[in-house]
């Protein structure tokens, strides 16, 4: 039944307002299955009937339409970057409904930093959506996450290594917690939520602070032992003059990342400050040198991509960058580069479909990625590493 009221919740998300005969015809599974199933995932409150658009003239039962309901639970999602976490709450279409952002106090005090983050986003619940009831939290980070530790194993540009987070954050706020890498929940996001919906296989890479990556194959993000996978920040596909932290040269992270790319666009006098929002920031409001460095970035993105892009050969492609989120010209020079980098053809490359709202999605995709593989486990203790 496990499967079944996954496969119903998965479709309902998709096609919903839907109904159940619907349902039936899109999935293959009986009448009977999902009549049974749908009762179980109303009466959680994961599922609600709406009203039909047109009114009811026929003969024998109505086909009520069935949605995802988004008025009665909520998830948590708590995104650790660089100088800030992100706070957000959302709906179970994975939208975000309220967010905020909380710099961190001081970075060398990772258990601070969290206790700060979960008391303000406790409150964000109490201020903006108090009868949604929250399932859980999801934690996501750049880094080395492990899910099965509930630990951050490190991040290197915050120096944090070994961070208990789910043993902090589930005593600090009560709620079930589940962590993971952003690259993997974004990735499983663009599936669920996102434009990549209907692709069977995804590689995901994120360019921020940190530059990770990750695939997506048969529904579920590939994690390897101690979920080491989509490390690619020191791929050499960077630009040779430009040293990394590691002791090489011409590393990917060390070369794109936000930081990096903002203090190259200070240095050649673009912006006033190092910082990757003033720069595309510039880019929208005409200036050429700014639109140039917006677009050199995504060529060498593309560049890299192109070369993850042969070595998986996954249906879609979807990169989380600043500038390709906000400039399609950018998004172009990115399609361009892999287009002549790569030798598989017929995929799709994609930018984000999460705009501003992507970390914030990030955080709490973890959670619904959870929910909508197992939804009747809802209130299971074990699932939820309580
Ligand atoms: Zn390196």
């Amino acid at each position: 039944m496990t499967a079944t009221a996954a496969v119903l919740l998965g479709a309902v998300l998709r096609h919903g307002p839907v109904a159940r005969s619907t349902v039936a015809r899109l999935t293959g599974l009986s009448p009977a299955a999902v009549t049974r199933n749908s009762a179980a995932l109303i009466e959680l409150g994961l599922l609600t009937e709406v009203a039909p658009t047109v009114p009811y003239q026929g003969i024998g039962r109505p086909h009520v339409p069935v949605d995802v309901n988004t008025g009665r639970h909520l998830v948590a999602g708590l995104h650790i970057a660089h100088e800030f976490c992100t706070l957000a709450l959302l709906d179970l279409r994975g939208r975000v409904r309220a967010r905020l952002t909380v710099p961190h106090g001081d970075p060398g005090n990772p258990a601070e930093v969290l206790a700060v983050a979960a008391d303000r986003l406790l409150r964000l619940h109490a201020e903006e959506l108090p009868g949604h009831i929250p399932l859980g939290l999801g934690v996501a980070a750049g880094g080395w996450v492990d899910p099965e530790q509930g630990m951050l194993v490190e991040h290197a540009s915050l120096g944090w290594q070994g961070v208990e987070l789910r043993a902090l954050l589930t005593a600090r706020t009560g709620l079930p917690v589940l962590v993971d890498s952003h690259a993997r929940a974004l990735a499983r996001a663009e599936q669920l939520f996102g434009a990549a919906g209907d692709r069977e296989s995804l590689l995901h890479l994120f360019v921020g602070n940190v530059v990770d990556a990750a695939i997506v194959t048969g529904g579920a993000a590939h994690r390897g032992p101690r979920s080491a996978a989509g490390e690619v920040a020191h791929l050499a596909l960077g630009d040779p003059a430009v040293a990394c932290p590691c002791g090489r040269r011409g590393c990917l992270e060390a070369t794109v990342s936000d930081r990096a790319w903002a203090w190259r666009a200070h240095r050649a006098g673009v912006i006033d400050h190092p910082n990757i929002f003033d720069l595309v920031e510039a880019a929208e409001a005409g200036s050429a040198a700014a639109i140039e460095l917006c677009l050199e970035r995504a060529r060498l993105v593309g560049r890299a991509a192109a070369v993850l892009f042969d070595f998986v050969n996954p249906d879609a492609l979807v990169v989380t960058e600043l500038g390709t989120s906000r400039l399609p010209a950018c998004v172009r020079a990115l399609r361009q580069e892999v287009a002549a980098g790569s030798r598989a053809s017929g995929n799709t490359v994609l930018p984000s479909s999460f705009g501003p709202d992507v970390l914030g999605v990030a955080a709490g995709a973890v959670q619904l990625d959870a929910l909508y593989a197992d939804p009747l486990n809802l209130h299971n203790p074990i699932r939820l590493g309580v």
